[in-house]
C-alpha cells in the first residue's frame, strides 16, 4: 500500500506495509524463515544479504509500524528494552539524559544499572509540569525520555511543551514511549518529538505471545544511526514473531477500542467502590493533567491502577488473588486482563523510597482491561474486592 499515510488508521493498521508476496501473490506476508539469501554474483542480490541487517518479513513490519506512527521510518527489536538500548547507544560517555522519574522498572533499571556504568549522567523529574524539563537542560543533554501516561501513575506528560523545549536547543533528541497509549491513542511524532518508542510485546502485538520493540522516527540522520546499531549490535526480532505481530496490528484499532470502553466502565466502578482509596485514570476530569491528556490523546485507554483504604501490601495481595478472570501476571496490552502489584512486581527495582515519592505505595493494584465481555468484568472486580 503506497501512500499509507493518506489512509486512516483502521485501513493502514490492515495494509501498510504489506504488499501481495512478489513470488505468489500470497495475501499474508511470508515468514521468511532464512539467516541468508543467494547473490548471483559478489554483491548482486535482490536487496537482502543477511537477516541480521534485513529480512522481508521484518521489513513488512517495519513499514507497518512507521506507517501507524506516520513516521518515515521505523526499526524493530528482539525487545521494548533492546530498543531502549539502541536509543542509549546514540549517546556517548558525558552525556546526560532528563527522563521523567515516573517509568517502566525496566526502563529505569538500564538506565541506572547498565548506562549509568557507561558514563552517563541521568537526571529523574517530575514533568507533571513539563516546563520543569528546561530547569535540567546544559551543553551535555542530548536525551529527553518521557513516557506518557506513566506507569503505573497514569500521570500524563505534555509531549508538545517538551518537543518545544528540545527544538529549543540543537542536538536534544525527544524521545516518547508510547506503549501505554499506542499508536492508535496517541502519536508522539506529530506532536513534536524525535522519536518514539514501543514495547511491541504489550498493545501493538495485543495477544501476550511475543517479546518485541520498535523505534520510528522521521529524522533520516536519526534512523541511519539507530539502523546502524540495529545491525552492529543485532537485537533485532525473528521472521515468526514479526508475522505474529503483523497479524496483531490488523485489529489493533478494533482491540483499541474496546479496551477504551472496557476501561471507562471499570474506571467509574472502582471510583465508587467503598474498599477503593484512589483511583488513577486520565479520563477523569479530576485527573491533574485531564485537559492536557484530551488534547494529545484520542482516547483514554484501557491502563487503570488504584490505591486501597487500606493502604497495606497484605491488603492488595488479599484481593489479587481472588481475581478469576483478570489473570495476575506482569506485562499488559493483551486481549486478556491482567492485574498486577507494582510494588512486589513490575516495579520491584525501583527503591521503596523512591516509589513511594511518586505515589506507589504497597496497596497499588495495576489493571490492565483487556476485551471480553464488560459485564464479567465488573462481576470479577466485585467479588474480588469483596
Ligand atoms: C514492557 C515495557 C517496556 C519494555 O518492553 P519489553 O518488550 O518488555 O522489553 C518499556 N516501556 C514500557 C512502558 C513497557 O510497558
Amino acid at each position: 500500500m503506497s501512500k499509507s499515510k493518506n489512509y486512516r488508521f483502521g485501513t493502514k493498521a490492515i495494509h501498510a506495509g504489506v504488499e501481495p508476496d512478489s513470488a505468489t501473490g500470497a495475501i499474508m506476508t511470508p515468514i521468511y524463515q532464512t539467516s541468508t539469501y543467494v547473490q548471483s554474483s559478489p554483491g548482486k542480490h535482490k536487496g537482502y544479504e543477511y537477516s541480521r541487517s534485513n529480512n522481508p518479513t521484518r521489513k513488512a513490519l517495519e513499514k507497518s509500524i512507521a506507517a501507524l506512527e506516520n513516521a518515515d521510518y521505523g526499526h524493530t527489536f528482539g525487545s521494548g528494552l533492546a530498543a531502549i538500548d539502541a536509543v542509549l547507544k546514540t549517546l556517548k560517555a558525558g552525556d546526560e539524559v532528563i527522563s521523567t522519574n515516573d517509568l517502566y522498572g525496566g526502563t529505569y533499571r538500564i538506565f541506572t544499572q547498565i548506562f549509568e556504568g557507561l558514563g552517563i549522567k541521568f537526571h529523574f523529574i517530575d514533568m507533571s509540569d513539563a516546563n520543569e524539563i528546561e530547569k535540567y537542560i546544559n551543553d551535555n543533554t542530548k536525551l529527553i525520555w518521557v513516557e506518557t501516561p506513566t506507569n503505573p501513575m497514569m500521570n500524563i506528560i505534555d509531549i508538545k511543551t517538551a518537543a518545544n523545549i528540545a527544538k529549543k536547543h540543537n542536538n536534544i533528541v525527544l524521545c516518547v514511549d508510547n506503549t501505554f497509549s499506542t499508536p492508535y491513542l496517541q502519536n508522539p511524532l506529530d506532536l513534536g518529538a524525535d522519536l518514539v518508542m514501543h514495547s511491541i510485546t504489550k498493545y501493538i502485538a495485543g495477544h501476550s505471545d511475543v517479546i518485541m520493540g520498535a523505534l520510528a522516527t522521521n529524522n533520516k540522520a536519526l534512523s541511519e544511526k539507530l539502523g546502524f546499531i540495529q545491525k552492529a549490535s543485532g537485537a533485532v526480532p525473528g521472521p515468526q514473531d514479526c508475522f505474529l505481530v503483523l497479524r496483531g496490528i490488523k485489529t489493533l484499532h478494533l482491540r483499541m477500542q474496546r479496551h477504551c470502553e472496557n476501561g471507562v466502565t471499570v474506571a467509574n466502578f472502582l471510583k465508587t467502590h467503598p474498599k477503593v482509596n484512589k483511583v488513577y485514570w486520565p479520563g477523569f476530569k479530576s485527573h491533574p493533567n485531564h485537559d492536557i491528556a484530551s488534547k494529545q490523546m484520542h482516547d483514554f485507554g484501557g491502563m487503570i491502577s488504584f490505591s486501597l483504604k487500606d493502604d497495606t501490601q497484605k491488603a492488595a495481595i488479599e484481593i489479587l488473588e481472588k481475581f478469576e478472570v483478570f489473570a495476575l501476571a506482569e506485562s499488559l496490552g493483551g486481549v486478556e486482563s491482567l492485574c498486577g502489584h507494582p510494588a512486589s512486581m513490575t516495579h520491584s527495582s525501583i527503591p521503596k523510597a523512591e516509589r513511594e515519592k511518586i505515589g506507589l505505595t504497597d496497596s497499588l493494584i495495576r489493571l490492565s482491561v483487556g476485551v471480553e465481555d464488560i459485564e464479567d468484568l465488573i462481576q470479577d472486580l466485585k467479588q474480588a474486592l469483596g
